[in-house]
C-alpha cells in the first residue's frame, strides 16, 4: 500500500463503489493525491477516493449508498472553479463526471444540443461551430472546464453582455439527487410555463443540491465576422462613455468589452511573452469585440466616433484573426498575472460601473495603509459590471483583513461578493455581504428539503443546516 492508501473501513465502501463502476473507475492513492482539486495546483487532492460513472444511473447509485453510509459526495467537473467548489478533504468521495462527455447532434431547427455534463466547454463550442451554430459560453478554462461544473457555476464569461449567463442557455437538465431520485427535467423548448422552473435551482448551485448529469443546450446563429479592438484610453469617465457610444453605434453587435487597469497589464506585459498592442501608456486599456457581419465596418465607425469624441487616446484595430488573439491572449494571460504577484488574492465581484472607479481607488488606499508594499490588480467584464482584482499584500499568508476590504463596501453599493464564480468554500463566510438572511434562511431551507443528510458537497454555498 502506498502512504495515500485508503484504510480497512474505507475498502469497504470502495469495492462497493468498484461494483457499481468497475475497480479502474475507483481511484485510490496516488490516482487521487496526483490531482489537484483546485486550478492553482497548491496541494495534492484529498479524498478516499474518486469515483468515474458512466451513466446516470451509475450516478445514482453512487448518491445512494453515499447519502446511506453518510460519505459526503463532491462533483467534479474539469476542476477550474475559483471558489473552492470542487475541494475535498480527506474522507470525501469525489464524484468525477470525465467519463460522461457525450454530444448529441445539433437541432439545427430548435437551435439545442444535448450533451451529457462532463462533455468539456471546448468540446461543446466546436460541434456547435461544426454544424455552423454558436455556443456562447466562453472562458479562459474553455479547454478544462465541464459543462456540468459551467452549469453547476452559472459561469459568466466573455460574452454575457450580449448572450447572458449560462443560465440563459440552459433549456434543459438531468439531475440525479441526494437520495438517487433522477429528475428529468430535459425541455427543449423555448417557451413553458408549466409550473415552477426546476432546472434554475440547480445552475450555480455548486453541486450542493444535486448532480448535473446531461443538459439541453440552447445554441443561437454565428453572429458572422469579428473586429477587435485594443484601446487607450484617459480616464474612467471616458471609458463608460465609449461603452456608451459603442452600445448605441454598433447595431447591438458589441460582444466584449472588457478594461484592464495599468496595474494588470503592467505585470503580464511585464513576462515578456506579449507584444504591446499600443505605444505610450494610458489610464486604462479597453478590449472591445464586435461580432456581426458588418463587424470591421461597425468598429471602425464606433472607433472614428470615439476619436471625434476625444475618448480614446490610441487604438489598435486587429488586421487579422491572429492579431485579435494576441489581444486577447494579454486579457486571458491569468498565468503571468499570477507569476508577476507573490502570494496573490483573487477576487471576483460586481458592482455598478459608476461605483468602480472610485471602489477600486478606495480599496487600493485601504490597502496600502496597511501594507506599504501591497499591490492591486485589477481588470474585468465591465460591460457586464463585474470586476477581478488581484491583491497581494507583499507578505505571505492569508489575510482575512483584505477579504474584508474587498466586501465590505459592496454591501452599501448593493454589488456582489461573487460575480461568476459561485460561493464554493472560500467565499462563504462573506455571503451575508451580498444576500440578506431572508435569503440565506431560504436557500438553507432548500439544502435541507433536496439533501436533508448534507450529502452533497457538504460545507460550501451555504450556512450548512447538518452541521
Ligand atoms: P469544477 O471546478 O470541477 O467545479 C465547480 C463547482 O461545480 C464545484 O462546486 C463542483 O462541485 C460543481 N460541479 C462540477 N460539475 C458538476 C456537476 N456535473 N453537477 C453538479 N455540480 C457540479 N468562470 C467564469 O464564470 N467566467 C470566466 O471568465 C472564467 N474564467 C476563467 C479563467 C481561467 C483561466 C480559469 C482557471 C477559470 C475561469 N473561470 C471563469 C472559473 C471556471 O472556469 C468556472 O467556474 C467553470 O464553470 C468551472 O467548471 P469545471 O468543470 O472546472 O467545474
Amino acid at each position: 500500500m502506498t502512504q495515500n492508501s485508503p484504510d480497512l473501513v474505507t475498502m469497504e465502501f470502495i469495492e462497493d463503489f468498484a461494483k457499481i463502476v468497475g475497480r479502474q473507475n475507483v481511484l485510490v492513492g496516488e490516482d487521487v493525491s496526483q490531482r489537484s482539486d483546485t486550478w492553482v495546483p497548491t496541494r495534492a487532492m484529498e479524498a478516499a477516493c474518486i469515483v468515474r460513472p458512466a451513466t446516470t444511473e451509475e450516478v445514482a447509485a453512487i448518491a445512494v449508498y453515499c447519502d446511506r453510509n453518510g460519505l459526503a459526495l463532491v462533483p467534479q467537473g474539469g476542476r477550474t472553479g475559483l471558489a473552492g467548489g470542487a475541494c475535498t478533504k480527506a474522507g470525501d468521495v469525489a464524484l468525477s463526471l470525465e467519463r460522461m462527455t457525450a454530444i448529441s447532434p445539433v437541432d439545427q431547427a430548435g437551435l439545442t444540443m444535448e450533451v451529457e455534463a462532463g462533455a468539456p466547454l471546448q468540446a461543446v463550442q466546436e460541434a456547435a461551430t461544426a454544424a455552423g451554430f454558436l455556443y456562447p459560453v466562453d472562458l479562459g478554462a474553455r479547454g478544462s472546464a465541464t459543462i456540468g461544473g459551467t452549469i453547476a457555476t452559472n459561469a459568466g464569461g466573455n460574452s454575457v453582455f450580449r448572450y447572458g449567463m449560462t443560465r440563459d442557455q440552459v433549456l434543459g437538465l438531468e439531475v440525479v439527487l441526494a437520495d438517487g431520485t433522477v429528475l428529468n427535467s430535459m425541455n427543449r423548448l423555448i417557451k413553458n410555463n408549466a409550473a415552477y422552473d426546476l432546472k434554475h435551482m440547480f445552475v450555480g448551485s455548486e453541486g450542493t443540491l444535486g448532480i448535473i448529469t446531461r443538459a439541453i443546450l440552447r445554441l443561437r446563429p454565428m453572429p458572422g465576422d469579428k473586429a477587435t479592438a485594443f484601446i487607450g484610453v484617459s480616464s474612467f469617465d471616458a471609458v463608460l462613455d465609449l461603452l456608451a457610444l459603442a452600445n448605441s453605434n454598433a447595431d447591438g453587435a458589441l460582444s466584449s468589452f472588457e478594461v484592464m487597469w495599468p496595474s494588470f497589464l503592467n505585470i503580464v506585459m511585464g513576462g515578456g511573452h506579449h507584444r504591446p498592442p499600443l505605444e505610450g501608456e494610458h489610464a486604462f486599456y479597453v478590449l472591445a469585440e464586435i461580432a456581426s457581419h458588418r463587424a470591421s465596418e461597425l468598429m471602425d465607425h464606433v472607433v472614428g466616433l470615439a476619436w471625434e469624441r476625444g475618448l480614446v487616446e490610441d487604438a489598435a484595430i486587429a488586421q487579422n484573426v491572429a492579431q485579435a488573439s494576441s489581444f486577447w491572449a494579454i486579457r486571458d494571460d491569468i498565468d503571468a498575472l499570477l507569476g508577476g504577484m507573490k502570494s496573490v488574492h483573487l477576487y471576483d465581484i460586481s458592482l455598478p460601473q459608476r461605483d468602480m472607479a472610485n471602489y477600486v481607488e478606495d480599496l487600493d488606499a485601504a490597502l496600502r495603509r496597511s501594507w506599504s508594499n501591497a499591490s492591486l490588480a485589477v481588470f474585468g467584464h465591465v460591460a457586464d459590471g463585474n470586476l477581478h482584482v488581484a491583491i497581494c499584500p507583499g507578505e505571505e499568508g492569508h489575510h482575512p483583513t483584505i477579504d474584508a476590504m474587498v466586501y465590505s463596501p459592496l454591501e452599501a453599493l448593493r454589488g456582489s461578493i461573487s460575480a461568476e464564480h459561485g460561493i464554493g468554500l472560500e467565499k462563504l463566510p462573506y455571503l451575508r455581504h451580498s444576500r440578506s438572511d431572508a435569503e440565506i434562511a431560504v436557500m438553507s431551507r432548500l439544502k435541507a428539503l433536496l439533501d436533508p443528510r448534507s450529502t452533497l458537497n457538504p460545507g460550501k454555498v451555504i450556512p450548512d443546516a447538518a452541521s
